[in-house]
């Protein structure tokens, strides 16, 4: 179980099988979309989906397909992660906020998928396979998200939801004229579309090791050259800030104890930066990195590292161990840049439990800690 870390891309979930392959039966690891439930019994409700800012229902962000071997008990296993699409619940760093975690598993035997590997193929007919209206054991999803649905319209009692604001968009969208034009027992009329505004653009995620070939050693050359170019640049910088007077005079009157410590804390968080972006600049376009209870995340600054005691034990009594990390990148994926402020964060860290517990194979919420550049980085 010592393996090193993997990492995990963004491919285009495009062409023939695409979405097939990304639905449920699969066991798929991606982003965006609706989710691809694992198991069917004990899924998060509203509740548990509602953003702890804004109190609005949270968007499905991305899912792990993340079994271990060594457990029966979770011969699938999968990490759901949530997260709003309110740009201002973002602005604070720390624990649940706008973003929640989910764990689920499933034994190989079970009454949801067969015991046997899924088809390289999709079955014939199923390639286009629309996102499912509800779950088998007949529980109805909201059309919008993907999540449990108990709310229904009220005009034709089919269309199902999470709660208002995804009824409203519906209607918005054009269930207005649909609703219940349908014969009974036919929901080809009112076909769920793939997409719509409220969800995150979907993407099918690979996974690859990391090459496990990262010297420690490694930092002396692009660090140096950084460093250089830095250099270069401050005594123009110096000068100009010397000519406007004001802010000369600002710095003048901070004493020398002071200025050490703040050149100190800067040389040390610019090294975690730069630590990070060096790891990273081998596959920049990481968007995920996996490594459950090993290698710990790697941090965007000094600043908002949790200690042991910010992680809260699982509702078992187990501690939680780092299990893996979403990456910056993941966000030139999602469609969030707007011209004021977006959804953003330095690294988003997932702590699950070290025991997987799980009785009865319900959905289990986990632990999930926000990390922001700091405000000297980028
Ligand atoms: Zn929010
Ligand atoms: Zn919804
Ligand atoms: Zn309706
Ligand atoms: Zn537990």
């Amino acid at each position: 179980m010592a393996a090193g870390v993997e990492l995990g891309f963004a491919a285009a979930a495009a062409g023939p099988g695409g979405a097939w392959r990304l639905r449920s039966a699969c066991f798929p690891s991606k982003v965006g979309g609706r989710p691809a439930w694992l198991g069917e019994a004990g899924l998060p409700g509203p509740a548990a989906l509602r953003c702890g800012r804004c109190q609005q229902p949270c968007a499905f962000l991305l899912q792990l397909y993340a079994p271990l071997p060594d457990r029966p008990d979770a011969f699938h296993r999968t990490l759901f992660v949530f997260a709003c699409r309110g740009a201002a619940c973002y602005r604070l760093p720390g624990p649940r906020g706008p973003l929640c975690a989910f764990r689920n598993q499933l034994p190989r035997r079970n009454d949801t998928y067969p015991a046997e590997p899924p088809p390289e193929e999709p079955p014939p007919g199923l390639a286009a396979a629309a996102p499912p209206l509800r779950l088998r054991s007949g529980a109805a999803l909201c059309r919008v998200c993907g999540c449990l649905g108990p709310r229904v319209c009220g005009s034709c009692r089919r269309a199902a939801y999470c709660g208002p604001q995804h009824q409203a968009l519906d209607w918005r969208r054009g269930h207005r004229r649909s609703c219940g034009k349908h014969a009974a027992g036919d929901d080809s009329a009112d076909a769920i579309p793939e997409h719509n505004e409220f969800l995150f653009p979907e993407y099918e995620i690979l996974i690859e090791p990391e090459e496990p070939e990262f010297p420690a050693d490694s930092s002396v050359d692009p660090g140096d050259e950084q460093g250089a170019v830095d250099t270069s640049k401050d005594p123009k910088e110096q000068g100009e800030l010397g000519a406007t007077g004001s802010a000369g005079e600002a710095f003048q009157s901070l004493d020398e104890e002071t200025l050490e410590a703040m050149a100190k804390h800067e040389t040390e968080e610019d090294k975690v930066f730069q630590m990070f972006k060096e790891r990273v600049a081998a596959e920049p376009e990481q968007i995920i990195r996996y490594c459950r209870g090993g290698e710990g995340p790697i941090w965007v600054s000094r600043e908002n590292i949790p200690d042991e005691k910010d992680i809260p034990n699982c509702s078992c009594g187990a501690k939680r161990i780092f299990e893996f990390q979403i990456m910056p990148q993941l966000l030139n994926h999602l469609q969030v840049d707007s011209l004021g402020e977006s959804i953003d964060w330095g690294t988003l860290v997932v702590y699950t439990c070290a025991d997987n517990c799980g009785e009865g194979n319900e959905y289990l919420e986990e632990f999930i800690w926000k990390q922001d550049f700091s405000a000297g980085s980028i």
